[in-house]
C-alpha cells in the first residue's frame, strides 16, 4: 500500500499516518517529493485495508500496490531521486563519472590514476580492495591496506570513494573508509548482504547480476530500501549472452526501462560491459546518449601490467579523451533531458 498525502498536508498529518502504520505492525517509508509526500508500507503479508488511512487528515489517497516492488517505484516518487555520495551527487543534471582501476595494486598505481581522474573533473574514484575473482588463485585484492590508500586519495584529490564489499565485514570496512558501497554483479542476489547494506546509511551502487532480469535487479534494490536505506544507484554492467565478440553484452535498453518504472538513478559500466579496451569509449558515449545518469570506467596507469581486467582498462590519456567526448554528448542532450524530467514531474 502507498499513502499519498495532500500537497498541503501538515507535519502532524504525516506523523499520524506514520504512527498508524507502525501500530498495525508494519514499516512506513516516507518519501518526500517535489509536490507531495508519499509513504510506502512494507512488512505486510496480505493487502492492507485502506480504510485505516482514508479518513485521516491530509491523506489524498491510499493506493494498493499490485507490482512486486514498492519503494523503487515511480508510483511512490514520480521525480528522479538524486543520491548524495560524499560531497557530490548522482542522478542530478550533472553526469556522474566514477573512474579508477579495477583493483588497487600499490600506492604508485593508485595515485597515478587518481591524478588523471581528478584532472578530468570527475568527482568519484573507484578501485577494488576486495575482488570477486573467478579463480581462488588470482589476485584477491589488497584488503584494508587498499582502503587506507583510498582514504588518502579522498584527502589529497577531494574525490568521493566508491568501492566494493563482498561480505558483512567488508561492508563495515567500506563504511569506515569509503563514501559508497559497491555491491558487485555476483552478489546482486546475496539477499542477506543486501539487507545488511540496507541497514547502513551509506549510498549503495548496485550492479546488475550476470543474468539478472530488470525485475530481479529492481527487487534487489527493493531489499536494500526495505531496510530503510533509500540511497541506491543501479548499474548496468553487461549480461551473459551467446555473443563472443565482447566479454558481456551491454544491455543499454535497460536504462530507459529503469527510468520508466523507477526513480532511482542508473549508471552504465562499459568496461565490464564490453571487456575490450577499444569498445569502452564508444559504449560510454552510447550509455550517455541513452540517458544514463553516469558512467563507471576502469583506468590503469599501465593496462598491460594490470593484475585484474587489464584488457578493458583505459590508459589515463584514453580516459581523458573519453571524458571529453561523453561530456560533449551530455551537454548536447541537456535540453532533451530537461524536457523528459519536466514531463515526468507534470
Ligand atoms: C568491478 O567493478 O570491478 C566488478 C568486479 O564489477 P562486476 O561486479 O560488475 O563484475
Ligand atoms: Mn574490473
Amino acid at each position: 500500500m502507498l499513502i499519498v498525502m495532500k500537497p498541503d498536508a501538515t507535519e502532524t498529518d504525516v506523523e499520524r499516518v506514520l504512527e498508524t502504520i507502525e501500530k498495525l505492525g508494519f514499516k512506513p517509508h516516507e518519501m518526500p517529493g517535489a509536490n507531495r509526500i508519499a509513504i510506502g508500507i512494507t512488512g505486510n503479508n496480505g493487502a492492507v485495508d485502506p480504510t485505516h488511512f482514508e479518513n485521516l487528515s491530509g491523506v489524498a489517497d491510499a493506493i494498493r500496490v499490485t507490482k512486486p516492488y514498492k519503494l523503487i517505484s515511480k508510483d511512490l516518487r514520480p521525480e528522479k531521486s538524486i543520491v548524495k555520495v560524499g560531497s557530490a551527487e548522482i542522478g542530478g543534471a550533472e553526469l556522474a563519472i566514477i573512474a579508477g582501476p579495477c583493483a588497487l595494486e600499490n600506492p604508485k598505481q593508485v595515485f597515478l590514476v587518481a591524478e588523471a581522474v581528478s584532472k578530468s573533473g570527475a568527482k568519484f574514484f573507484r578501485g577494488g580492495a576486495f575482488k570477486p575473482r573467478t579463480s581462488p588463485y588470482a589476485f584477491q585484492g589488497m584488503g584494508e591496506t587498499g582502503l587506507k590508500i583510498l582514504a588518502e586519495v579522498r584527502e589529497q584529490f577531494d574525490l568521493n570513494i566508491v568501492t566494493e564489499a563482498m561480505d558483512e565485514h567488508g561492508v563495515d570496512l567500506v563504511e569506515k573508509y569509503g563514501d559508497c558501497i559497491q555491491i558487485g554483479a555476483r552478489n546482486m542476489q546475496n539477499f542477506s548482504l543486501l539487507r545488511y547494506v540496507g541497514k547502513t546509511r551509506k549510498p549503495v551502487l548496485l550492479k546488475r547480476g550476470l543474468s539478472a532480469t530488470l525485475d530481479e535487479l529492481l527487487l534487489a534494490a527493493e531489499y536494500i530500501m526495505a531496510e530503510g536505506n533509500y540511497e541506491v544507484i543501479l548499474c548496468e554492467r553487461g549480461i551473459r549472452t551467446f555473443a563472443a565478440h565482447a566479454r558481456n553484452t551491454l544491455d543499454l535498453s535497460i536504462v530507459p526501462a529503469i527510468h520508466n518504472v523507477s526513480h532511482l538513478p542508473v549508471i552504465v559500466d562499459p568496461s565490464h560491459g564490453t571487456g575490450r579496451n577499444y569498445m569502452v569509449n564508444p559504449m560510454a558515449r552510447a550509455g550517455v546518449a541513452v540517458g544514463a545518469d553516469g558512467l563507471i570506467i576502469e583506468v590503469h596507469s599501465a593496462p598491460e601490467e594490470a593484475l585484474c581486467d587489464g584488457a578493458q582498462a583505459l590508459t589515463p590519456m584514453q580516459y581523458l579523451e573519453l571524458v571529453r567526448e561523453v561530456t560533449a554528448i551530455h551537454e548536447a542532450l541537456l535540453p532533451v533531458n530537461k524536457i523528459v524530467e519536466s514531463a515526468i514531474v507534470a
